[in-house]
């Protein structure tokens, strides 16, 4: 749910009660089962249906997907009923704003089926904690040179000398700013941004002021091609200024609602302009995470942005991080001609390292000024 709507409770429906349970029900106190009820009122074996009124003393009944077929388990403690959907989700730790899909007895069930979320979320801090901590994570860093903190430092240290200056690095752009930036960014070189974006991040440095200079803003983007690039500027302008105040939100649900905003520019915003760690993911960084790792054009996306993740080091994707990677892309680790002779992270590279053994093994006569050829993804 949007955070507008974050004061409304959702979902609090249940069951239409039978007549003969409701007197059922008026006759069990809290924490009451089946065997308290009077037995002229038993319909059902009292070894097999087990009613039972929660207690607000007490804890809950674990909550079952069985809570879809009835709800008897889960009488509430006051009123004569049984739980509705949105009282079973908080017992199982789910927060108001998270919704269920479908009919109700499938929500129920979704419900029922789910880990609780806090229980979730307990169990990753400790096996985090114990990763952190124990020789087994120690001895995956000493494996894995390339794993953490040594591949950051050799890259954030020639970033630091070798890295490119743009006009939009180092700079206290706004948030819609940076989306502006990220927006001229897509599909073109970043030279021909730069040579343009001063301007158009002055003239259209608000999504209003974006909407009256239109035409002005209209010379300095057709430079750098697309011709849908200005309208689909203008759509996202009017939309933030339209249906988010005016303001470009840090939250990926409202960025990705903008129009023309895709995974790569949310996650690029979400860094650059919130300073909020975010992998991102586009041809360069996946070409770079498979040759570190050594895989093949088959390796899954999720398993390169886990690599990507673990690259990163402790502190996470963060700006300068995301600066280097991409310069380290566009510099070295280029699609046709790496450089890796003159790459930092070679030694942490499972590429690299393999172009240098087999460059050691050939003849004079073939090696002698002979291109190191590098396999991999889009390389
Ligand atoms: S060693 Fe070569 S393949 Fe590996 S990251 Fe550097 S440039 Fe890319």
């Amino acid at each position: 749910m949007r955070d507008e709507e974050s004061g409304l409770i959702r979902d609090h429906i249940t069951r239409v009660v039978r007549p003969d349970d409701a007197v059922i029900y008026r006759h069990m106190k809290p924490g009451d089962t089946y065997l308290n009820v009077p037995e002229h009122l038993r319909r059902y074996r009292s070894d097999i249906f087990k009613y039972v009124r929660l207690s607000f003393e007490d804890v809950s009944r674990t909550i079952t997907a069985h809570i879809a077929k009835d709800g008897y388990w889960y009488i509430h403690p006051r009123e004569d009923r049984t739980l509705s959907v949105r009282e079973a989700a908080r017992l199982q730790t789910f927060p108001d704003r998270f919704r269920f899909a479908g009919h109700p007895t499938s929500r129920l069930r979704q419900i029922g089926n789910a880990v609780p979320p806090l229980l979730a979320s307990a169990i990753a801090t400790e096996v985090r904690r114990a990763l952190n901590g124990s020789s087994t994570s120690r001895g995956v860093r000493e494996r894995h040179p390339a794993y953490g903190s040594s591949f950051r430092s050799d890259l954030i240290g020639w970033f630091h000398t070798r890295g490119r200056k743009f006009p939009w690095r180092d700079t206290n752009l706004s948030p819609w700013q940076f989306l502006l930036v990220e927006m001229c960014l897509h599909r073109t070189k970043a030279d021909q941004v730069a040579r343009v974006i001063r301007e158009v991040t002055d003239i259209g440095g608000t999504p209003d002021s974006f909407l009256a200079n239109t035409a002005t803003l209209e010379s300095y983007l057709s430079t750098l091609g697309l011709d849908w690039r200005l309208a689909n500027l203008a759509s996202a302008a009017e939309y933030v200024r339209s249906n988010l105040n005016g303001q470009v939100p840090d939250r990926w649900p409202e960025l990705k609602s903008i129009p023309g905003v895709g995974d790569y520019i949310a996650s690029a915003v979400q860094c650059f302009a919130f300073g909020r760690p975010s992998v991102l993911m586009d041809t360069n960084t996946r070409r770079i995470a498979r040759r570190v790792s050594g895989g093949d054009s088959t390796q899954p996306v999720w398993s390169l942005r886990l690599h990507l993740r673990d690259l990163a080091g402790e502190e996470g994707a963060d700006p300068q991080w995301n600066q280097a990677l991409l310069d380290l892309g566009a510099l070295v680790c280029r699609a046709r001609s790496p450089s890796c002779g003159e790459c930092p992270v070679r030694p942490h590279c499972a590429t690299g390292r393999r172009n240098s053994a087999e460059s050691e093994d050939v003849t004079p006569a073939r090696g002698a000024g002979a291109t190191v050829a590098v396999g991999g993804g889009e390389g």
